[in-house]
């Protein structure tokens, strides 16, 4: 279900010159007018999230513009996880309703059925002492009486729990949606940005206490601002698509591929050096490689794309950031011997 936010409610003028300045935003700076990079500028501009706009404007003071990525955050952060957080607490409020309801039945039927037994003791004992036909009858009709009020109750029990079920169904069906979705990204259907963040974590944690390694790739489409402005999003966004599906191919077991942000991909691989990183990495390399890029709608081949890679393993020596600064120089390394390749990091000991 949307949910409404504040800035819906502005009348259509502003909301039109929010619009504006988003959208003329993301063109000088070079970002695509996806629903979720529009979203951020289009708070930013309707200044309704103090928070989201005092970082923006930091980020803006640093680097003088907002990256792919740092929108990806930003809607991460600021929007995407208040709706999560939303839905889930409705959840938790229907959850609770009905089981207050289901409760007040079930009390109500435990107070019939106490009346009733009651009432059956009671004709048990006036019955011993009847005499008379119609005494009797008027026995049975008490009985038939308070039965047909136990009946009632129960079928409305019966009722009230039926359709709770059908609500809880509901809403488990919902927070499981919520679950995937909160860990999937939902152009490449990728583990998003958010779940490699505690992914990495994860693993840099157990291996600093446990003494492991692993390795990460970071993986950046080879000239994809050119293939966007030649083909536009759209098909921008199916290469993208194409690119995760090669990888989701190629990426198994414990190795976990994610989308980074914009058009760059991190894979994860435990329990890996970087020789091991290496052969993944060109592994991988190769297969985009070898995929034709063809427009489904008019079936127009339009060539092939590449991707550069910077593997970089960890040493223990390092915090998350630091090994993810290594990965994306070992990159831009990649990028300046001429893309389409696979470069390993320097180690720390190198750097230092
Ligand atoms: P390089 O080889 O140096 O990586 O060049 P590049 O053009 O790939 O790199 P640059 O960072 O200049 O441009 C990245 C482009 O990726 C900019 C943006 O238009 C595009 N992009 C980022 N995210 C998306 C997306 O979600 N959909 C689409 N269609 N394009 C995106
Ligand atoms: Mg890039
Ligand atoms: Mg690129």
């Amino acid at each position: 279900m949307p949910i409404m936010l504040d800035y819906y409610l502005h009348d259509m003028d502003a909301a039109n010159d929010f619009a504006r300045k988003a959208l003329g935003r993301m063109k000088k700076d070079g970002i695509p007018a996806v629903p979720q990079n529009y979203e951020v500028w289009y708070v930013y501009y309707a200044n309704v999230n103090p928070k989201l706009r005092d970082e923006i404007n930091a980020i803006i003071k640093e680097n003088d513009k907002l990256t792919v990525r740092d929108c990806q955050d930003l809607y991460e952060k600021y929007i995407n996880s208040g709706q999560d957080k939303e839905t889930v607490q409705r959840a938790g409020d229907q959850i609770r309703a009905t089981l207050n309801d289901v409760s007040g039945v079930v009390r109500n039927v435990k107070t019939v059925t106490a009346d009733y037994t009651g009432s059956l003791q009671n004709v048990k004992n006036k019955v011993t002492e009847a005499t008379t036909p119609a005494e009797m009858k008027s026995f049975v009709d008490e009985i038939q009486h308070d039965t047909e009020r136990l009946l009632q109750y129960s079928t409305q029990l019966e009722k009230r729990l039926d359709e709770s079920s059908i609500i809880m169904d509901e809403l488990k069906r919902d927070i499981d949606r919520i679950r995937r979705e909160a860990v999937t990204d939902g152009l490449t259907g990728l583990a998003n940005r958010k779940s490699f963040d505690e992914q990495i974590a994860r693993i840099w944690r157990d291996c600093k206490k446990n003494g492991g390694t692993f390795s990460l790739l970071m993986v950046d489409i080879d000239h994809f601002k050119n293939f966007n402005d030649n083909y536009g999003h759209l098909i921008g966004d199916q290469v993208l698509r194409l690119v995760a599906m090669t990888m989701i191919n190629k990426v198994k077991g414990q190795d976990m591929a994610a989308r980074f942000g914009g058009e760059e991909f991190a894979v994860i691989l435990p329990e890996t050096n970087i020789t091991a990183a290496f052969t993944v990495a060109e592994n991988l390399r190769q297969a985009i490689e070898q995929k034709e890029i063809i427009n489904r709608s008019t079936g127009k081949q339009l060539g092939r794309i590449t991707v550069s890679i910077g593997a970089a393993q960890y040493y223990g020596l390092e915090d998350v950031e630091g090994l993810i600064t290594r990965a994306d120089r070992a990159l831009y390394k990649a990028k300046n011997k001429g893309r389409n390749q696979v470069a390993k990091a320097e180690t720390p000991h190198d750097m230092a």
